[in-house]
């Protein structure tokens, strides 16, 4: 039986990526629905050459150009981002990938979760902001959260067929784009050069996030979340090659890493087939043009995000979901010219030093948590 999905953010990145997997794979996977925000042209596209059922566009007024582009196909189209909700949970669909960027991907992971759906989860956030509740409704309604995420699947990867305790997970980190440039530029830094990240073409959000090192931070924190790590038993690693992707360590000495080109394609699969593997004949790994392998130690100096991830982690309750809220309203800002680099980390510190904190949020509890933190960073930006 072919595994019915549903792919929510499949105009970008992942989402692109995940239909290549599809389009390679005819006999394994059929598509049954998709969701974007605005970019409805190449939604419509999408839905007319993956044959689905039904479509959705987060922003309504884009309702209008997308059905008059399906018209003529027996496709439902749906506008308005509750709309996801109900998409994930039909009879139709058997995996969610959720593919989407931000906050946004939280209640529909949920909404997946209760309705018994499997989990292919890229949208980190939701576990960042909300990992406790969706951990423990994944594990109440039997649903598997397959890890997306490059070094999370590298991880998940090191664990198959190991019951020993972990003594350590090893994220490893590229440096994105600012790596080379020493911290007394940073207050100059350009959204454009911020947007070069060195081994991994994403979209502009996570290619900020990897140049602050929010991005590493906030995987600390899924990382947590996905394996049951605590913080003090994960660490962060400079990788410049982006081959090893991740690392467990085990309490007898042993050391099991994953290791490729850094190519999406690779997880995305994984986290639809598993236990098995794509065939991807291109895929050829040369260990000769890449004879070097480095690692090194994260400047927390340089990039204070990361021990504020780590704060967050320890912290607990609404501490990371304010780190992403906040985040999400300056790395915006910062994209569209209107706050310098530095004043992404201005922002999170701002937003948590004033945000109310609560111990043990519910769903209703993040959501507020994340207007407040977002008006916090916006007063903080002196945004309008
Ligand atoms: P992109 O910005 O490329 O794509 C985001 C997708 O989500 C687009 O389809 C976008 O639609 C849609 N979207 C955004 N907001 C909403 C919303 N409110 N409602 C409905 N749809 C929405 O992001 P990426 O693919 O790079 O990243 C997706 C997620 O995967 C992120 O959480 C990221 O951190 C994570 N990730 C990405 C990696 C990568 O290589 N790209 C690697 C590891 C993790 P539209 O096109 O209409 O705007
Ligand atoms: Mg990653």
């Amino acid at each position: 039986m072919k595994q019915r999905l549903s792919i929510l953010g499949s105009t970008g990145s992942i989402g692109v990526q995940t239909l290549d997997i599809v389009a390679e794979n005819p006999h394994l996977f059929e598509v049954t629905s998709l969701a974007a925000h605005s970019n409805w042209e190449p939604l419509a596209r999408q839905a007319i050459e993956f044959d689905v059922d039904c479509v959705v566009i987060a922003d309504e007024s884009k309702y209008e150009p997308l059905k008059q582009a399906l018209a003529d196909y027996p496709i439902k189209v749906f506008a308005g981002e509750a709309e996801m909700e109900s998409l994930v949970a039909s009879s139709e669909v058997d995996v969610v990938v959720n593919a989407l960027v931000g906050y946004a991907g939280l209640r529909p992971t949920v909404a997946a979760i209760k309705a018994g759906k499997k989990v292919a989860l890229a949208n980190k956030e939701t576990l960042v902001v909300g990992g406790d509740i969706v951990m423990r409704l994944a594990a109440e309604h039997r649903v598997p959260i397959m890890p997306i995420d490059s070094e999370h699947s590298a991880i998940f990867q090191c664990l198959v067929g190991e019951h020993s305790p972990i003594r350590r997970l090893i994220v490893t980190c590229s440096g994105g784009a600012l790596r080379d440039l020493p911290i007394e530029k940073l207050a100059d830094v350009t959204a454009e050069q911020a947007l070069k990240h060195p081994q991994w073409q994403m979209g502009a959000k996570i290619t900020i996030d990897s140049a602050t090192l929010v991005n590493k931070g906030f995987e600390v924190i899924e990382a947590h979340w996905l394996f049951g790590i605590p913080a003090e038993q994960i660490s962060v690693l400079i990788h410049p090659q982006s081959i090893v992707h991740s690392m467990v360590e085990f309490e007898d000495g042993a050391i099991k890493a994953q290791l490729g080109s850094p190519d999406m394609h690779m997880p995305i699969s994984y986290a639809l087939m598993y236990p098995y593997r794509a065939s991807r004949p291109s895929e050829r790994f040369d260990f000769l043009a890449h004879p070097t392998l480095t690692f090194a130690e994260v400047d927390r100096v340089k990039y204070p995000a990361l021990d504020i991830a780590y704060d967050s982690l320890r912290r607990g309750g609404t501490a990371a979901c304010v780190m992403n809220g906040s985040n999400e309203v300056a790395v915006a800002a910062f994209l569209a010219g209107k706050c310098r680099y530095p004043d992404i980390v201005g922002a999170i510190e701002y937003a948590q030093s004033r945000a109310t904190f609560v111990a043990q949020p519910t769903l209703d509890d993040y959501a507020a948590s994340n207007l407040e933190s977002r008006a916090l960073a916006a007063e903080y930006l002196k945004l309008k």
